[in-house]
C-alpha cells in the first residue's frame, strides 16, 4: 500500500483468485472451468471480429442481449452483458446495497461477496449454513436487506429448489434479491423463468464454466426491465464498453451453438457423479453436488496435506483455509482422463505411496 491510497481502502482484503500458476502444466481442477474447448463457430467469430478491433464495440451489446433473451425466455431489456459474472456482482452491490441496505448471504459462499461488501461499505449480514452445510431458505424470509444466494452453492455444490428460491423471492418483496447461477447449468434449477413475474429478482449467469469462455470474460445480469436499467446506468458510469468487441461476438456464437454446450455439461455431470462414486469408495464424504465441481472430505487426511500432495503430483485442487471448510477440498470436475489421474493420485497419497507424477509433460 503506497502513502497514496485513499483512506476508504486502507483496509480492504482483496479477493484471491484461484491460482493459475505457469511453471509447468498440471491438470488444473482448480477454478471451476470446463474440460471442453469453445465451439468451431465461437474461435471463428471471435477471429473475425478480431479484423475490426480498431472500432469500439457496441455499448449496448444489442447483438448479444437478442441471442440470450431468445436462449432464456426473456427480452433484450432484460438482459445487461457484462465482463464476467464478478462485474455483475459489483454492480449489484453497488446499485442495490448500501448503509441504510446491508446484504445478506450464506457464510459459506461465494468468497466475492464480502469482498464486494467491504469494497463499498455495505454491512454484512452472515448467516449459517444448515449443519449438513445447505441453505434454509427459512432463513431469507422478509430480511429487510438485499439477499444473494449462489444456487448451486460454492463451495458446496448444494442447490435450493425453485420453489424454494420463489418462497426467498416472494418474501422479500421491498428487497432485490440475487440468484447467482453460475454453476446452475450443471444440473439444479434456474430461476430465470421467475424474473418474468417477480420485479425483485436479478439471476446472474456466468459463461465461465458452462459455456467454455472463461477467459474471454462473459456473464449476465437477467432481471425485470427497472433492474436492468439502475445496473445498466452503473455500467454506464464506470465502463461502457465493458464486453469487448471478440467476446460479444463469442457470446453469440456460443448462443447458437447451445445444444453442444448443454452437451458438455451433462457430460461433465455424469463425470462428477463417476468421480464422487470413485471417492466415496476411497473413504471420502462427497456433499450431493449439483455443480462441476465435488466438495470433499477424507476422514485420515487434512485438506491442506491432500492439497499439497496432489500438486507435488501436478494435479491442482482448491483448498479454503476458512475454519469450518478447512478439511474439505473443492475439485473441478474436468474431462474423464483427468478424473482417472486425480483417482490414481489420491488413492497413492492415501496408501502412503510416492507414486509418479500424473502431469501431463
Ligand atoms: N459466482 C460464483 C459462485 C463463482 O464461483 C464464480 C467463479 N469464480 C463467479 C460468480 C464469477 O465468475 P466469472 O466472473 O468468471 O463469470
Amino acid at each position: 500500500m503506497s502513502s497514496f491510497q485513499s483512506s476508504r481502502f486502507a483496509g480492504l482484503t482483496a479477493y484471491v483468485p484461484g491460482e493459475q500458476p505457469r511453471d509447468r502444466r498440471y491438470i488444473k481442477l482448480n477454478t471451476n472451468e470446463s474440460p471442453y474447448p469453445p465451439s468451431e463457430s465461437v474461435l471463428r467469430a471471435a477471429a473475425e471480429a478480431a479484423k475490426g478491433l480498431n472500432l469500439y464495440c457496441d455499448p449496448t451489446a444489442l447483438g448479444l442481449r437478442m441471442a440470450a433473451a431468445e436462449v432464456y425466455g426473456v427480452t433484450p431489456e432484460m438482459v445487461l452483458p457484462v465482463n464476467g459474472s464478478d462485474e455483475i456482482l459489483n454492480f449489484a452491490f453497488m446499485a442495490f446495497c448500501d448503509r441504510g441496505t446491508p446484504v445478506a448471504y450464506p457464510e459459506t459462499s461465494y468468497g466475492f461477496y464480502p469482498v464486494l461488501a467491504d469494497l463499498h461499505g455495505i454491512i454484512k449480514r452472515e448467516i449459517p449454513l444448515k449443519n449438513d452445510f445447505s441453505v434454509d431458505f427459512h432463513d431469507y424470509l422478509g430480511l429487510g436487506c438485499t439477499v444473494v444466494i449462489a444456487n448451486p452453492n460454492a463451495p458446496t455444490g448444494i442447490a435450493l429448489g425453485l420453489d424454494e428460491v420463489e418462497r426467498i423471492v416472494a418474501a422479500n418483496p421491498g428487497n432485490v434479491v440475487v440468484i447467482d447461477e453460475a454453476y446452475v447449468d450443471f444440473g439444479a434449477e434456474s430461476a430465470i423463468s421467475l424474473t418474468k413475474k417477480y420485479e425483485n429478482l436479478l439471476v446472474t449467469r456466468t459463461f465461465s464454466k458452462s459455456h467454455s469462455l472463461a477467459g474471454a470474460r462473459l456473464g449476465f445480469g437477467i432481471g425485470d426491465k427497472g433492474l436492468i436499467a439502475d445496473l445498466t446506468a452503473i455500467k454506464d458510469s464506470t465502463n461502457p464498453y465493458n464486453v469487448n468487441a471478440m467476446t460479444q461476438a463469442a457470446g453469440i456464437a456460443a448462443f447458437k451453438d447451445n445444444g453442444y454446450y448443454m452437451e458438455n455439461c451433462r457430460r461433465v455431470a455424469r463425470t462428477r457423479e463417476d468421480t464422487a462414486e470413485s471417492l466415496r469408495a476411497l473413504g471420502f464424504e462427497a456433499t450431493p453436488s449439483k455443480a462441476n465441481f465435488l466438495f470433499v472430505r477424507h476422514p485420515e487426511i487434512s485438506g491442506g496435506e491432500l492439497y499439497e500432495k496432489l500438486r507435488g503430483k501436478g494435479i491442482l485442487v482448491r483448498h479454503f483455509s476458512k475454519e469450518s471448510i478447512a478439511g474439505y477440498n473443492r475439485i473441478t470436475v474436468g474431462a474423464p482422463e483427468e478424473m482417472e489421474a486425480l483417482i490414481r493420485a489420491t488413492r497413492d497419497i492415501l496408501s502412503g505411496a510416492g507414486g509418479n507424477s500424473n502431469a501431463k509433460k
